[in-house]
């Protein structure tokens, strides 16, 4: 059984929950950034100091050309963080993301000898993110083992779970006040609580909020 996994990872809440996840679950724990020259250069550093210090293999892997296709509010200071309209996908949105980023996460895995991929990708807090979706990861699964004559085991230990049960579960590894002081969610690239204003800190700070009540009442 192959026990070395490659975790898609940010350096903000989710992904860093996941590492947390990936370095209980396996033996061998690589974690790859995408630089696709987001505003905040903070979260690149942010990501290389959390795998430093949990002494994880990190890789940096130049996606600039996203933002050549889909000019958006995470990289363009022009263009307004927003949430979607009518229904509509939030100005933060680049088009098939997730996808390219598992995309060259398998590349790599595959090159590492690793048939694990960890994504912190999540249907619950759904919004409207097309390539975050369930049926997209099974569907990616089965095309990236075709693709590379491999067989890849995509894991989604977000998938069901909503922003309070994520902090429950870095609370269960120990690591809530980690992952509270040293990820960055942040849209205006404030590292911890961040700028307790933008929709990323809101929906971060209503979970941690809802967590820590439900903990309080089952003492
Ligand atoms: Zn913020």
């Amino acid at each position: 059984m192959n026990k070395k996994a490659v975790v898609v990872f940010s350096g903000g809440q989710d992904s860093t929950t996941c590492l947390f996840w990936a370095l209980k679950e396996f033996d061998e724990v690589i974690a790859v950034t995408f630089n696709y020259n987001q505003k905040h250069k903070k979260e690149i550093e942010c990501a290389t100091e959390i795998a430093k210090e949990l002494g994880v293999e990190h890789h940096i892997l130049d996606m600039e050309l996203l933002n050549q296709l889909a000019p958006n509010a995470l990289t363009r200071d022009d263009i307004k963080i927003e949430a979607g309209k009518d229904g509509g996908l939030p100005s933060t949105f680049v088009e098939g993301r997730n996808m390219l980023f598992l995309t060259f996460a398998a590349v790599l895995a595959k090159v590492k000898g690793a048939r694990h991929i960890i994504t912190g990708v999540c249907e619950t807090d759904f919004s409207g993110y097309p390539d975050c979706r369930d049926v997209f990861i099974k569907s990616l699964n089965v095309t990236l083992n075709l693709a590379m004559d491999y067989e890849f085991v995509l894991h989604t230990p977000l998938m069901w779970i909503d922003k309070a049960q994520t902090w429950e579960m870095a609370d269960s590894f120990g690591k809530l006040d980690y992952v509270r002081n040293k990820t960055l969610t942040c849209y205006n690239g404030i590292i911890g609580d961040g700028c307790g204003e933008c929709p990323a800190c809101l929906l971060r700070r209503r979970g941690l909020e809802q967590y820590l009540k439900s903990k309080e009442g089952n003492k």
